[in-house]
């Protein structure tokens, strides 16, 4: 099974767009697995449908158009001078291709953009455009979006569990306990560790010239 939805997804053109009503290309890849039809990726194209009928061994089905439209070679760029800081474009983007953070400049790392228009709408004040790149640009960028992908998925995932942490005074004692408890469960000498995170913190005093050596190695050789 896994390694059909690997052969799939080999085939999706890694846009990343979420067109065919799924996150990404590899959420779909899985949902054709399910059953769900495979000729919704209108950024493949009739070619890419195809492809899929013959890994499925399934009739071959048109080109469904209503999760259009195609997606150009391209990438977005943000009219930085324009840009307000608010971070909601790095929300978008699905292969964490975008920098900033709060207040601040915001731009597009083209190394990982895939093109996929998802940071358009919500920019406030319309200040990303799309510059169209060569097909061999935009496939070289598109091979390595499924790790990018799955990697902002992760982190996602984290936030939301940390979100978890708020939800409730008696959830929270819940998730508290079992925290504990899995820290009470390691094996760790921890007067050793906070012994050399002394040290650690007296070795950059040194580096940040606040203190001098003779002093640093005296404190360390008390701890
Ligand atoms: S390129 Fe877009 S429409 Fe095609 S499979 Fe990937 S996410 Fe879906
Ligand atoms: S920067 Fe915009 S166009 Fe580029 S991958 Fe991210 S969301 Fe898509
Ligand atoms: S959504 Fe627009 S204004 Fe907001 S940070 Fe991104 S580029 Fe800047």
């Amino acid at each position: 099974m896994s390694n059909l939805i690997e052969l799939i997804n080999a085939e999706l053109p890694q846009f990343q767009c979420g067109r065919c009503e799924t996150p990404g290309c590899r959420p779909y890849a899985e949902e054709i697995i399910n059953g769900s039809p495979h000729n919704r990726c209108v950024p493949g194209g009739q070619e890419t449908a195809d492809k899929i009928s013959k890994i499925l061994n399934a009739n071959k089905l048109l080109l469904d158009h209503d999760y259009g439209p195609e997606i150009k070679p391209q990438v977005a760029y943000i009219v930085e001078e324009d840009c307000i800081g608010c971070t909601k474009c790095i929300d978008a983007c699905p292969v964490d291709a975008i920098n900033g953070a709060a207040n601040l400049m915001h731009n597009v790392i083209n190394d990982l953009c895939t093109g996929c228009e998802l940071c358009i709408d919500p920019c406030p004040v319309d200040c990303i455009e799309l510059i169209e790149v060569s097909e061999e640009q935009s496939l070289k960028i598109r091979k390595d979006s499924d790790h990018f992908f799955q990697l902002k998925n992760e982190l996602l995932q984290r936030k939301n569990k940390k979100t978890k942490l708020n939800k409730s005074i008696s959830e929270n004692l819940d998730i508290a306990n079992t925290i504990n408890q899995k820290l009470s469960n390691r094996n760790l000498d921890k007067e050793k560790l906070i012994k050399k995170l002394q040290a650690e913190m007296l070795d950059s005093q040194r580096v940040e010239k606040h203190m001098n050596a003779s002093d640093i190695e005296e404190l360390k050789k008390q701890l």
